[in-house]
């Protein structure tokens, strides 16, 4: 089988700095393992792959990560190891693969554990963001299959990107991938007021689309002739969930949404934008308190746009967005579209050199644009990112993740397993090998503990290296107890 055209055209058009050999060489790689597999839907599991590196190749993200996204269900699914791709493809790319793979292993035992568990493992991952925009790639080519899943795990999928997956990317500004994910869900979570909501826009967004057109070509002329240059206009129609979520706000009134069709126009500067305000004031009255400056004063997450509402022909409401090609980009991809804005205008041999640190602009990035909103606040009292960042996340054989500080042991994890696991530890396996029992633990391992039924107590010794407060409290408590035990009968 060729590598698929639209892989081909998609890693050309939009990722052009990317090496098309690589990736067919990946491309290969990836189809010879998965070889013979199907999805749930009975099309070869390669295409699922290909799905994904085409979306990243949409967000003009580096040739790794393209790579990456054509690997990512390979060690997990097929005999090839991690260690086989490192060696043909880098230690870059194994890594992504890695953390995808570290993600692939939580079970689902219940879906308040299960997404207490996923979220831990989400926050873990921060630190590689790649790995997080390679998983929305992989998870918006499931929810676009689900159908062919089982009715329980369709909407455990679906919840778990409405909860979980939009909201991070939300936080990381990505407004298109936000909006995708929350209306591929949208129907497997809330069946009813889906179904109730896309009847009830049906016709109006049509109608206001066809409205918007005859708009649409009267403004392009107006501006036009003010000799601003127009480099996109269109309708954008709200996104359905998006939609839903601000109903719910109206009493479900849909009179009082004023944005459920937009006109949307990008110009090349910020001084076209007020010009081009200025223009669309002059030909429609402004309705009041629905000027917006959000160039001057951007959104908790970056977002950067002039926003009106006029009455328009017909005293037709109108909400009309103008803004720069950048400012769009951002407001649609977010951390994304940030990276391709660092890149633009680097000598080759550099951007070499800003794809290796690509990550780190995007951690900084992406600290300076969401640190300043409420928004990241209520994310970071929900997940209490500062205590998560020096902890790690290791996983019981049933799939369970233990949350323990760095630099945690095998005892410190068979104490927060129970306090009797941990005083009757014998031995430990991590990752399906021996261990010591001072070994030290990293973020995804997956940590096994034997028991010694005969053994009493723990070994004072552990003492020397264990790191929960909880290990030390117990292995003291017990060790003070067996010395009293030592004491002769007469002092007792
Ligand atoms: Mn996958």
């Amino acid at each position: 089988m060729p590598m698929p055209e639209k892989l081909t055209s998609a890693v050309k058009d939009y990722s052009p700095h990317s090496d098309l050999k690589v990736i067919k060489e990946a491309f290969v790689f990836a189809n010879a393992a998965h070889e013979g597999q199907t999805r749930a839907s009975g099309e070869p599991y390669i295409n699922h792959c290909v799905e994904t590196a085409v979306t990243l190749a949409k967000l003009k993200l580096p040739q790794d990560m393209i790579v990456a996204g054509l690997m990512h269900d390979v060690p997990e699914d097929t005999e090839v190891t991690l260690e086989e791709i490192e060696e043909k493809f880098g230690a870059n790319v194994a890594d992504m693969v890695r953390g995808i793979t570290k993600l692939g292993k939580i079970k689902y035992r219940g879906m308040e554990r299960y997404v207490e568990n996923l979220r831990k493992m989400f926050v873990s991952m921060a630190s590689d963001i790649r790995v997080i925009l390679i998983k929305f790639a992989d998870r918006l080519h499931n929810l676009s299959t689900l159908d062919a899943l089982k009715p329980e795990k369709r909407k455990r999928v679906a919840l778990e990107s409405l909860e979980i997956y939009a909201p991070i990317a939300n936080r990381l500004g990505m407004g298109d991938i936000q909006g995708k994910l929350e209306d591929l869900s949208f129907r497997y979570v809330y069946p009813k007021e889906y179904e109730w909501l896309k009847s009830l826009v049906k016709d109006r967004y049509r109608a206001k689309e066809r409205y918007l057109q005859n708009i649409a070509e009267k403004l392009k002329a107006e501006i036009e002739a003010h000799e601003i240059p127009i480099l996109d206009i269109h309708g954008r129609t709200k996104r359905l969930y998006s939609l839903y979520k601000k109903l719910l706000k109206y009493d479900k009134n849909l009179d009082k949404i004023y944005d459920l069709v937009a006109l949307r126009i990008i110009v090349p500067s910020v001084a076209d934008c007020y010009a081009t305000l200025g223009i669309i004031h002059q030909l429609w009255k402004p309705m009041k308190g629905r000027i917006k400056d959000y160039i001057a004063q951007p959104k908790p997450n970056g977002y950067q746009s002039l926003h009106t509402t006029v009455y328009c022909d017909d005293h037709e409401m109108v909400e009309i967005q103008i803004r720069t090609r950048q400012m769009h980009d951002e407001a649609e991809y977010g951390i994304a579209a940030h990276w391709n804005y660092v890149e633009e205008g680097k000598e080759s041999n550099e951007i070499v050199r800003a794809q290796v640190n690509w990550v780190k602009d995007l951690v900084e990035w992406q600290k300076k644009h969401a640190m300043r909103g409420k928004d990241f606040m209520e994310h970071v009292e929900e997940m209490k990112l500062d205590v998560f960042h020096a902890r790690i996340f290791v996983f019981t054989p049933d799939g369970d993740v233990i949350d323990l500080p760095e630099d945690s042991t095998p005892v410190d994890f068979a104490y927060a397993i129970h306090s009797e696991i941990g005083d009757r530890c014998a031995a430990a396996r991590i990752n399906n090998a021996q261990a010591a029992l001072d070994a030290k633990l990293y973020s995804g391992d997956m940590c096994e503990i034997v028991t010694d039924k005969n053994r009493k107590s723990p070994n004072p010794d552990w003492l020397k290296f264990v790191k929960t407060h909880h290990a030390k409290d117990r292995i003291r408590l017990a060790t003070k107890k067996k010395r009293n035990g030592w004491l002769p009968n007469v002092f007792k």
